[in-house]
């Protein structure tokens, strides 16, 4: 980690560390344009009043793990957040296609505003409870979930997550060519399972999810864009289809990071979670966050 003091900034923690030496010069270097041409292009536009960040959780936070649930958050993620939200001029939220349940478990405690299942819930980060944002019901899971579960018997180490209003098919654990010849058989056997009702077939990584047409994290780009008056800079990061549509609901000043190479469009890509760690956490000096916001520096 960083140093958290406002009067020990340096930009040079900014630089990638030994760890990207095994990668060789190229892939440092590359690491270090990432980084650094983000951290400008925040300088640039320092005349915003607040920043808000909108941080999407695997991926992009934490390592995508074979297992949805051994990504839990380890103390670094629960340091940075809670310097994040101690920071001056600094909004933060989590928009994540996790359960609210597994958010609210691993987050609950940090007054942080979260978004789950892809925006179909809202926690306000002074709530204790979530709220849904889109009405409709869950019945249509009795027809979905069954074409699912057969197609993950068929793969070995496939395996069904089901939330409140989606179904997922992870296919991380699976063999290469078995989970992706299954996802593809499985994603035109849904279109079909789901023909004619308010339900949509998204792509994430190693992952084919059925949720409720119109919702997005797009719902989470829009209630940030929209909340409070003073001028604010949206920095949004994500690694995925998911975030994409975020990305593209955000009012056209914001700027957008993808991490990896899944997003096609970004004003900005980072290499890994690394970089997003190291980036986040200079930002959450007090320091460099007043410089950003107010210009000096
Ligand atoms: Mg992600």
């Amino acid at each position: 980690m960083l140093s958290s003091s406002p009067t020990c900034v340096d930009p040079a923690h900014l630089h990638p560390r030994d760890d990207a030496a095994s990668q060789g010069g190229d892939g440092q270097a590359r690491r270090a344009r990432a980084v650094l041409g983000l951290w400008g292009d925040l300088r640039e536009r320092r005349r915003a009043g607040r920043l808000r960040l909108l941080l999407d959780y695997d991926g992009t936070l934490a390592p995508i793990a074979p297992r949805p649930e051994r990504a839990a958050p380890d103390h670094a993620v629960f340091a940075l957040m809670e310097q994040l939200l101690r920071t001056p001029s600094l909004d933060v939220a989590l928009v994540s296609g996790r359960s609210r349940d597994t958010l609210q478990a691993w987050f609950g405690h940090l007054p942080l505003p979260m978004w789950a299942e892809h925006g179909l819930w809202h926690r306000p980060a002074d709530a204790r409870s979530w709220r849904e944002t889109v009405a409709g019901s869950s019945a249509w899971m009795h027809d979905v979930v069954p074409t699912i579960q057969q197609a993950a018997s068929a793969a070995a180490g496939a395996r069904v997550e089901r939330k409140v209003s989606s179904v997922a098919f992870h296919y991380r654990e699976a063999d290469p060519t078995v989970g992706l010849r299954a996802a593809s058989a499985l994603r035109r056997q849904l279109v079909e399972v789901i023909a004619d009702r308010p339900l949509e077939v998204i792509d994430g990584k190693m992952v084919i999810e059925v949720r409720r047409a119109g919702v997005s994290k797009a719902i989470a780009a829009r209630h940030v864009a929209a909340a409070g008056v003073d001028p604010v800079l949206i920095v949004a990061f994500g690694d995925d289809h998911t975030d994409e549509e975020l990305f593209a609901a955000l009012p056209a000043q914001s700027l957008t990071v993808a991490v990896g190479a899944d997003i096609a469009v970004a004003d900005h890509r980072l290499v890994d979670v690394a970089d997003v760690r190291r980036v986040l956490a200079v930002l959450a000096t007090a320091q460099l966050a007043t410089d950003v916001v107010a210009g000096h520096g």
